[in-house]
């Protein structure tokens, strides 16, 4: 049985019922035990974790959130599953979950718990690039702003479908770590917006994969990211492939894992080839290195 597998946090339910709120402990109700199991048990500032619950009726509806944002659940090993993106700026310490369970004939419960969320210390990248990069005419500044407003835009929606399934692969070939998730960013001595991404340095042309299969959302030629192609595989998780020298794949085109998408290139805002890899996860900002550590077995 999955919850009862070694490392895996299994968080006692607490139940209470919608109409109150004082927390009832111990004994669960005759709705059934339900069960939930945070993965990874410890969890850090950036990553992407996901919780499996059981003991839930299958007819139920089921809402829940992480610091008040929403969660998307999909139907796992007999019981529900949701990806948890924990943003790069989020805080850290503890952070309560909440889940709502709604059936036609019993009224509806809450299931409510905190979650520990450790911190993570990232770098200080000091860059020196052209000042025509940095300091923006009006013009310029106000594309760049409606392009990272369509990004954002895009980001916060969900598909109600889950497209991607099991493990997720690289971008490109190779075994380097990609780098910089997180970097506080110093542009010629100011200090900028932390870099979102990880970033894989690689020969111009070289093949850019998708991760997992999807639906391409969007393939642009913006100021910062260059040519871009973003997949959202569904449930509020999108990847993005920034810097390209090519993009082939065309909007609302379906990929599917490790399927040639584009090729590296240094469009737009980069001091030289390489690709700029992302993922987004309910809008949170996540370290995408983590997604190839996720556990889900379907
Ligand atoms: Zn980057």
């Amino acid at each position: 049985m999955r919850l009862g597998r070694a490392g895996l946090l299994l968080a006692a339910a607490v139940l209470a019922s919608a109409a109150q709120f004082s927390v009832l402990a111990g004994p669960l109700s005759a709705h059934g035990k339900v069960k939930v199991g945070w993965h990874p048990a410890q969890v850090r500032v950036g990553d992407v974790a996901w919780l499996e619950i059981h003991g839930v009726p299958e007819s139920a509806v089921l809402e829940g959130s992480l610091g008040g944002r929403p969660l998307s659940f999909f139907p796992y090993a007999g019981g529900r599953a949701a990806l948890v993106g924990l943003d790069l700026e989020t805080k850290p310490g503890i952070q309560p979950w909440r889940l709502a369970i709604m059936t036609h004939a019993d009224p509806p419960q809450t299931v409510e718990g905190r979650l520990k969320i450790l911190k993570r210390d990232f770098q200080v990248q000091r860059l020196t690039l052209p000042t025509k990069m940095v300091d923006l005419d009006p013009e310029t500044e106000r594309r760049a702003v409606a392009e990272a407003d369509q990004l954002r835009t895009l980001y916060r929606t969900v598909t109600p479908e889950r497209f991607w399934r099991g493990r997720f692969t690289r971008p490109v070939g190779g075994t380097e770590p990609g780098t910089g998730f997180g970097a506080r960013r110093v542009i010629n001595g100011h200090p900028k917006a932390p870099h979102t991404g990880i970033d894989f340095g690689a020969a111009p042309g070289t093949p850019v994969v998708a991760v997992n299969d999807g639906r391409v959302a969007l393939v642009a030629d913006f100021f910062f990211p260059g040519r871009l192609v973003v997949i959202d595989h569904g449930l509020g998780l999108y990847t993005l492939y920034f810097h390209l020298q090519e993009a082939k794949v065309t909007d609302g085109e379906r990929v599917s894992r490790g399927q040639p998408i584009g090729t590296v290139g240094a469009t737009g805002r980069a001091t030289g080839p390489h690709l700029h890899f992302g993922a987004h996860v309910g809008a949170a900002r996540i370290d995408p290195a983590t997604l190839f550590e996720l556990t889900v077995a379907d």
